[in-house]
């Protein structure tokens, strides 16, 4: 049976346990109430993916975005898409949680939130943010280093070590699989 994850637990969450990718989108959604179209299929599949409930991430959307808009705004132009992404509007087909290729793929324009920061971040916004995160000296450096050379997936294992204080150097190829590896460790 599949594991249920409460939206309760996404804050503690997305520090112990979500990839930057997903923190940062998280973090945004909560300073600014909004998220952009890519970021809110980019995250609200990585949500579906981790447990998180179609009712549940309808109640997580809509306490954010009735913050700053109505809520007979937000159900025509927001929640078709939760629902569309839970597979019960439209095509009703089951969409997978985006994997890193695609998300180191993507087109991210400015302003936008998603993709993945280690490609998307300029290193010196990227090295602030670690620093703010608490990550520091050696371990700041070799993810900065790697996301500057091209190494993406690398970076992103090497945070993984860092925030769990481990020295795994897991291959990463999918946000959610960061997740499950974080949440077995952390048993
Ligand atoms: Fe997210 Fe993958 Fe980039 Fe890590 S490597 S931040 S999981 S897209």
């Amino acid at each position: 049976t599949k594991v249920v994850v409460p939206i309760e637990t996404l804050d503690s969450l997305s520090v112990k346990s979500f990839p930057l990718c997903m923190r940062q989108l998280h973090e945004q959604l909560r300073l600014s109430h909004h998220l952009k179209h890519g970021g809110r299929l980019q995250y609200g599949l990585f949500l579906k993916g981790i447990g998180v409930t179609l009712e549940d991430s309808l109640r997580f959307w809509r306490d954010e975005f009735t913050k700053i808009m109505d809520l007979d705004k937000f159900e025509k132009q927001y929640a078709y898409n939760i629902r569309y992404n839970y597979g019960k509007e439209g095509s009703k087909k089951n969409y997978s949680p985006f994997n890193c290729l695609k998300i180191i793929n993507n087109n991210v324009g400015p302003g936008d939130c998603h993709g993945c920061p280690y490609r998307h971040c300029d290193p010196s916004n990227l090295k602030n943010r670690l620093k703010g995160y608490g990550i520091e000296h050696q371990a700041l450096h070799d993810i900065v280093d790697m996301a500057k050379r091209g190494h993406f997936q690398i970076a992103c294992s090497k945070y993984f070590d860092a925030v769990h204080n481990t020295d795994l150097g897991l291959g990463i190829n999918h946000p959610n699989q960061y997740f499950e590896e974080s949440e077995k460790l952390l048993k």
